[in-house]
C-alpha cells in the first residue's frame, strides 16, 4: 500500500520533535497508527495533508467553538496584522477584551492576560500564594490546570493516557506542597481541611472537569468549596479554561452560581490564538505587580492578534447567547442517539456531557472521579477511535478528553457522525 504523506511526515517528525509531536496529547500512542498532518481548517471540518476530510471533535482541544476559520475571526486578525504584531506596550484591544470578560464574570473585577491556559493556573496559584503568606495547594485528581511543576500531580488525560505514573522532573519538595483528593469526595475535601486548613493558599478545581473526560461536579460538591475555603481564609480558583464561554456566556460559575475568589480562562478566549487569563477580586488582584509585590510578566501577554481573535470570538458569542441552549440541546440529542446505538448492540457505554462537551466511556458504571474515568476500557474506546476516523470523523487519540461540538457543526454533520458510529460498532460487535 501507498504510504500517506502523513506517514512520511511523521516519520520526519519524530527525528526532530520528542514523539513527533510538539504536545503529547496530539501522539496516536494509546490509539494506534500515526497523527494526520492538518493542512487547514474550516468551520465543523479539518483537511488532512493527504486531502482526507474529517468532521472535527476536537476543536484545537476546545478554543473553536465557532468552528474553524470564521470570517469574522478571520478579518479582526487580518485587520490587526496590518497594524503591527505585538509592541510590548497597551493597547485599546487588551482593554476591550478585559471589559467584555469582567462584565460577562460577575465574580472577576481585575484581570491579567497570559499566553496560556498553564500560564494562568500558575500565576494564579503564586498569586493565591504571595495573597494568604501560605504554601500548600489542593487540587483533585485528574483535573489539569497546565503543567506548571506544583500543578502536575495526578493531572488527568494527557498523563493518563500515557500512563506515566508520577511527575518526572518535578521537584519532590514542590509535589509535596500539593495534595490531591478524588474529585466529587465531599467528605475527603472536609478531612483534608480539618488537617491543613491553615496550612492552605488556595484549592484550584475544574468545576466540570474535562480532562479525564467530562466529569460533572456532584450536587453540593462546590457548594462546600466555597463553604469551608471561605471559612479557612483559602482562595478558591475555579480552572474555566475549558468552560469558559464553552458553557454558556460568560462560566460554567454563571450557571452553578458560586463565585470563586480567581478564575481561569483560555482557550475560547483566544480564539484559536494563544491566550490565557486570569481574574477575580480587585483585593486579590492588586497583589499582582506592579500594584503589589507578586511578581507575573510576560513579553507577548496581552498580544494585539490574540486580543483580536478573542474579541470578536467573544462579541460573536455576546450576540448568540441564547443560541448555547440549541447548540446543548443538539449535543443531547447527538449522545442520546449514539447511547442507543450502543445499546442495541449490547456494549456497556456510558456517556457524560455537560453542554456541547462529552465523554464516551466504555464502562458499565456511571463515572464520578477518575477512578470510575480510569477503569473505563481504553482499548475498546481505540477500536471505536479508528472506525470513526476510517470513516471521516476525528475525535480525540485518547479515551480521557472531552468530545468538542462546535456552533458550525450542521445537522448533517451530526447524521453522518451517527452513522459512522452505526457503521463502526458494527465492526466492533463480537470483535472484543
Ligand atoms: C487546556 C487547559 C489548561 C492549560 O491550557 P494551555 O493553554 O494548554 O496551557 C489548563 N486548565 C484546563 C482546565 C485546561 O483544559
Amino acid at each position: 500500500m501507498m504510504r500517506s504523506r502523513s506517514e512520511d511526515l511523521f516519520e520526519t517528525a519524530e527525528k526532530l520533535l520528542p514523539g513527533g509531536v510538539n504536545s503529547p496529547v496530539r501522539a496516536f500512542r494509546s490509539v494506534g497508527g500515526i497523527p494526520r498532518f492538518i493542512d487547514r481548517a474550516s468551520g465543523s471540518r479539518i483537511f488532512d495533508v493527504d486531502g482526507r476530510e474529517y468532521i472535527d471533535y476536537v476543536g484545537s482541544w476546545g478554543p473553536m467553538i465557532l468552528g474553524h476559520a470564521h470570517p469574522q475571526v478571520q478579518e479582526a486578525i487580518r485587520k490587526a496584522v496590518e497594524r503591527g504584531t505585538s509592541y510590548g506596550a497597551p493597547t485599546v484591544q487588551e482593554i476591550a477584551l478585559a471589559k467584555t470578560i469582567i462584565d460577562a464574570f460577575p465574580s472577576i473585577e481585575k484581570i491579567r492576560m497570559v499566553s496560556s491556559g498553564t500560564e494562568a493556573a500558575m500565576s494564579a496559584i503564586r498569586l493565591a500564594r504571595g495573597y494568604t503568606g501560605r504554601e500548600k495547594i489542593l487540587k483533585f485528581e485528574g483535573c489539569y490546570h497546565g503543567h506548571a511543576d506544583s500543578l502536575l500531580v495526578k493531572a488527568g488525560s494527557g498523563i493518563a493516557t500515557l500512563g506515566i505514573p508520577g511527575s518526572p522532573g518535578v521537584p519532590a519538595c514542590l509535589a509535596e506542597l500539593t495534595i490531591t483528593l478524588p474529585y466529587n469526595s465531599t467528605e475527603a475535601f472536609r478531612a483534608a481541611l480539618d488537617r491543613h486548613g491553615k496550612e492552605l493558599a488556595c484549592v484550584i478545581v475544574e468545576p466540570v472537569a474535562g480532562n479525564m473526560g467530562v466529569v460533572e461536579p456532584a450536587p453540593g460538591f462546590l457548594e462546600t468549596l466555597r463553604e469551608l475555603t471561605r471559612q479557612h481564609g483559602i482562595v478558591l480558583i475555579f480552572d474555566e479554561v475549558i468552560t469558559g464561554f464553552r458553557l454558556a456566556f460568560g462560566g460554567f460559575q454563571n450557571l452553578c452560581g458560586i463565585e470563586p475568589d480567581l478564575t481561569c480562562l483560555g482557550k475560547i478566549i483566544g480564539g484559536g490564538l494563544p491566550v490565557g487569563a486570569f481574574g477575580g477580586s480587585q483585593a486579590i488582584m492588586d497583589c499582582l505587580a506592579p500594584a503589589g509585590p507578586v511578581y507575573q510578566a510576560g513579553t507577548l501577554s496581552g498580544n494585539p492578534l490574540a486580543m483580536a481573535a478573542g474579541l470578536a470570538t467573544l462579541e460573536i458569542l455576546g450576540s448568540r447567547r441564547d443560541d448555547y441552549a440549541a447548540l446543548n440541546h443538539r449535543t443531547e440529542e447527538l449522545c442520546n442517539a449514539i447511547q442507543r446505538l450502543f445499546g442495541a448492540a449490547d456494549i456497556p457505554l456510558r456517556i457524560n456531557r455537560a453542554g456541547s462537551l462529552f465523554t464516551l466511556f466504555f464502562s458499565d458504571h456511571d463515572v464520578v472521579n477518575y477512578e470510575t474515568a480510569s477503569s473505563s476500557n481504553a482499548d475498546r474506546y481505540a477500536v471505536f477511535f479508528r472506525g470513526m476516523l476510517e470513516r471521516g470523523i476525528y475525535l480525540a487519540p485518547s479515551a480521557f478528553e472531552a468530545a468538542f461540538v462546535s456552533f458550525a457543526h450542521s445537522d448533517e454533520d451530526l447524521e453522518k457522525t451517527l452513522q459512522a458510529c452505526a457503521e463502526t460498532i458494527e465492526t466492533m460487535k463480537g470483535g472484543l
